[in-house]
């Protein structure tokens, strides 16, 4: 496997991590993931435009410019031959001496290489089971840090419960999953919390709300309680590689009559139709 180390690509063999980096020792970096259809990257401008953001709200500043990063990235999925998967790109503030300040002219560390990534076919088709719990981040969820502690704690809760996503909840409210959008059927009106602080806005998500207002399905960007998730008439999870996937059960319970609902297959069908045509040769 071919990895991009800075501006270069190694063999995967060949690639050192210092004992220093700030990544490495205190998350102090950002990331993004990227999903490749066909060999060719869908969203990719999206997502390396999040990137930069979240590294600009971090004080760390890429040494490679957007434009430049896109170039070694779609050389990256040639050179593995990548079709069907995902490009992982993460940036660190740099390898310095261990202690929490930093100094601002550190030189950052990006790495990127393919991850396998599969369309979870039978999730999709099928609806899978999530469990709820409070939303303990910090406030800033809009930044996509290497920072995924209490993320990965609630995916493996939900995990080791034999659920696929944990959907958190702050002040009463969903707010989102622990790797995933959460959206909400009712009535025939979609609803999603709304994009800020509290979430991060997924490529997906955007995706979503672009699609829905193009075919003229009503869509809320509202929050809402745990009590209205509950009651809900269908609920499903967007995200890079889960794309739309709905959610049939809740902490035990049936969503709506515990199968996939047929207004979230009809969003995940239109969704596919988008990316096919985004991905055409
Ligand atoms: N929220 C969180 C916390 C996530 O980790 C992800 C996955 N990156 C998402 C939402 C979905 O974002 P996207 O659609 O860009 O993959």
């Amino acid at each position: 496997m071919k990895v991009l180390i800075n501006n270069e690509l190694q063999d995967r063999q060949e690639v050192k991590v210092d004992i220093e980096d700030r990544g490495y020792q205190f998350g102090d970096g950002v990331y993004e993931v990227i999903r490749v259809y066909e060999g060719v990257p869908y969203t990719l401008d999206e997502h390396l435009a999040r990137f930069y953001r979240s590294s600009k709200e971090i004080g760390i500043t890429p040494h490679l410019s957007l434009e430049e990063l896109k170039q070694k990235l779609i050389l990256l999925i040639k050179e593995n031959g990548l079709n069907d998967g995902g490009i992982y790109v993460q940036m660190s503030r740099g390898v310095a001496p261990r202690k929490h300040q930093y100094e601002v002219n550190l030189t950052p560390e990006l790495v990127a290489y393919p991850v396998p990534s599969k369309r979870p076919d039978k999730e999709q088709k099928e609806g899978v089971a999530a469990i709820t719990a409070e939303d303990l981040r910090w406030l800033r969820c809009d930044i996509k840090s290497l920072n995924l502690l209490y993320n990965i704690m609630i995916k493996q809760k939900a995990h080791e419960s034999g659920a696929f996503e944990g959907i958190l909840v702050r002040d009463g409210n969903i707010t989102e999953g622990t790797s995933s959008n959460i959206f909400i059927i009712k009535d025939r009106t979609i609803y999603t919390h709304p994009a800020g602080n509290l979430i991060l806005n997924g490529i997906t998500r955007t995706k979503l709300l672009e699609l829905f207002k193009s075919k003229g399905w009503a869509y809320k960007e509202q929050a809402f309680s745990k009590e209205t998730l509950l009651q809900a008439d269908e609920v499903f999870m967007s995200s890079t590689t889960a794309e739309v996937v709905p959610i049939t059960s809740i902490d035990g319970k049936p969503v709506g009559n515990g199968s996939a609902g047929s207004f979230t297959v009809e969003i995940r069908e239109a969704f596919q139709e988008l990316i096919k045509n985004a991905t055409a040769a």
